[in-house]
């Protein structure tokens, strides 16, 4: 009688630890997933707003640097003022 509690027992751990893993899996791979990774945030250097890098505006220097920007106007902006410097 002890042999079928346990098998009960025993069935009903692992049918628990199925249904946890179920409801649990589509939560874990959102941990770390590239999509968090593309949702970094960067400033634009224009006006100082912070955007997901996915939707800014991306301007590479000749020197290597990246800009992001929250617009295109910002982004002309930047031009002509590091233009007018004359550095990047
Ligand atoms: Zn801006």
């Amino acid at each position: 009688m002890l042999i079928r509690w346990l098998i009960i027992i025993i069935v009903g751990f692992f049918i628990f630890r199925l249904l946890r893993r179920l409801f649990a899996s589509p939560k874990l791979p959102d941990r770390k997933s590239p999509r968090e990774i593309q949702d970094e945030m960067v400033q634009d250097p224009v006006c100082k707003v912070y955007l997901p890098k996915r939707q800014a505006n991306v301007l590479k220097s000749p020197k290597g640097v990246y800009y992001y920007f929250c617009s295109t106007q910002c982004r002309e902006k930047f031009i002509k003022e590091v233009k007018n410097r004359g550095s990047a």
